[in-house]
């Protein structure tokens, strides 16, 4: 049986892409492998969101490349890096047999077989009606708890520092029926908590016929018998709506758990990156949630030294945090992604050393925030959704509350797919570590 190996760099929104090409080539025969020198495929699918992605992607190859020289191996570079910069890395790397965006993964299986003939290059944008979602269920996905779910792909917003938009295309919804449908079969599957994934969840369906909303969506996936637990991610704090807000208070599966990522605190940065909020509106969208979900807890992603970020515009994120307490914050300098709008803004980059210090000391203030949530939870009964063995220790299990915290504990991998109660007794900066609760059942 011949054996693919993927190698997925990057968001949710890889992983799920990843996950289709192993379900697509499985119907041509394709077993999933996690052992590169096993395998007949190789696929690195790339991400370039950050910088530095053409330095992983180079080290990657460095690693299987030369594999070709004793056996038979196809290799090919998929994903956002492939689109926006597909022909140069066509022309870069002879040894490399196919390159492709995400718009080509529906095609995996005839751009393998024709990689055995001539070289292939694919980075065709599709029109929205012309895109396919893949239905097939990732192999990988059989007996987990957890799994992703694609409603959208694309994005029409500009936010100024994104190359999304280049890498992704314009924003096209998968219809909803669509979208139940998998979530049944994932269920049928063992499946219990799913991930619904978008660019921007909270616009889906503006474009798509009868234009169901994201929070139709969420209602209907939350009506299919079976489902635990909903999240999704990501979600854009101008497109959330009452009716969002309300599924807190009305859904009882929706997670307590949002992340929601704002960028900058400060009302200046928000506007050179086009992100069409105010900090004043974002802090009022938190406060609606919170009153709809007393419990929600928040996370968030944060750019420091935007070009043209002061010192009192950093200073205005500072307070934020401070404000809305995020339980995690996943931050990164300003690195300029090609093609995108904010290059325009570099004669006002902020030094690397600026930028460097305000990150530093965003996420030391962040580590403590979410340390203190953390260790306030010492003492509390969590319920949990046991996920499977623990990464490093033996004998421990590890699981998520709706909250998403992880939350390690000793337990039989039995458990896993199963609600455990577990004190907790010790917090981290990023997870739980607890017992089971004395009388807990699991569920
Ligand atoms: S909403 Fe903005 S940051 Fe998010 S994918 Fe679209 S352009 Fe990028």
């Amino acid at each position: 049986m011949p054996r693919v190996y993927v190698h997925t760099f990057g968001c949710q929104m890889n992983e799920s892409d990843s996950g289709k090409m192993r379900a697509l080539l499985g119907k041509d025969g394709f077993e999933a492998t996690e052992e590169i020198h096993d395998a007949d495929v190789v696929i690195i699918n790339t991400c370039s969101v950050r910088e530095k992605p053409e330095q992983k992607l180079h080290s990657f190859l460095g690693r299987v490349l030369p594999q070709k020289r004793s056996r038979a191996l196809t290799v090919g570079i998929a994903g956002c890096q492939a689109q926006v910069d597909g022909e140069r890395l066509f022309k870069k790397y002879p040894a490399v047999d196919l390159v492709f965006g995400p718009d080509a993964v529906h095609r995996v299986n005839d751009m393998v077989r024709a990689a055995r003939e001539r070289r292939v290059l694919d980075t065709e944008f599709l029109d929205g009606d012309a895109y396919p979602f893949v239905s097939d269920l990732d192999p990988a996905a059989q007996g987990q708890v957890a799994a992703f779910v694609t409603i959208q792909k694309g994005c029409d917003n500009r936010c100024t520092f994104c190359i999304v938009p280049a890498t992704r295309g314009d924003e096209v919804s998968r219809p909803l029926a669509e979208v139940v449908a998998e979530v049944r079969r994932l269920v049928d599957h063992g499946v219990k908590e799913f991930t619904l994934i978008g660019q921007n969840v909270n616009s889906y369906g503006i474009k798509i016929p009868g234009h169901p909303s994201f929070a139709e969506l969420l209602r209907a996936v939350h009506e299919v018998p079976g489902v635990e637990l909903i999240r999704y991610t990501t979600s854009h704090p101008r497109d959330i709506g009452a009716d969002v807000v309300s599924c807190y208070a009305e859904l009882p599966r929706l997670a307590s758990h949002l992340h929601l990522p704002v960028q900058s605190g400060s009302d200046r940065v928000l506007r050179r990156m086009k992100r069409f909020y105010t900090r004043e509106r974002y802090l009022e969208v938190v406060a609606q949630l919170r009153a709809a979900r007393p419990d929600l807890v928040l996370s968030t992603d944060v750019i420091c030294g935007f070009p043209g970020e002061s010192d009192a515009d950093f200073d205005e994120t500072m307070s934020l945090l401070e404000r809305v307490q995020f339980h995690a914050s996943f931050s990164f300098r300003y690195s300029p992604r090609p093609g995108t709008p904010a290059l325009r803004l570099l004669d006002e980059a902020v030094p690397e050393a600026v930028a460097q210090a305000r990150l530093e000391r965003l996420q030391s203030r962040q580590r403590a925030i979410a340390l203190a949530a953390h260790q306030s939870l010492v003492g509390s009964v969590q319920r949990v959704l046991v996920e499977g063995p623990s990464a490093h220790d033996e004998g421990v299990v590890c699981g998520r509350t709706s909250t998403f915290k992880t939350v390690n504990f000793p337990g039989s991998t039995d458990l896993t797919g199963s609600w455990v109660d577990v004190q907790i007794t010790r917090g981290f900066a990023n997870t739980l570590r607890g017992e089971r609760a004395e009388n807990s059942g699991k569920t």
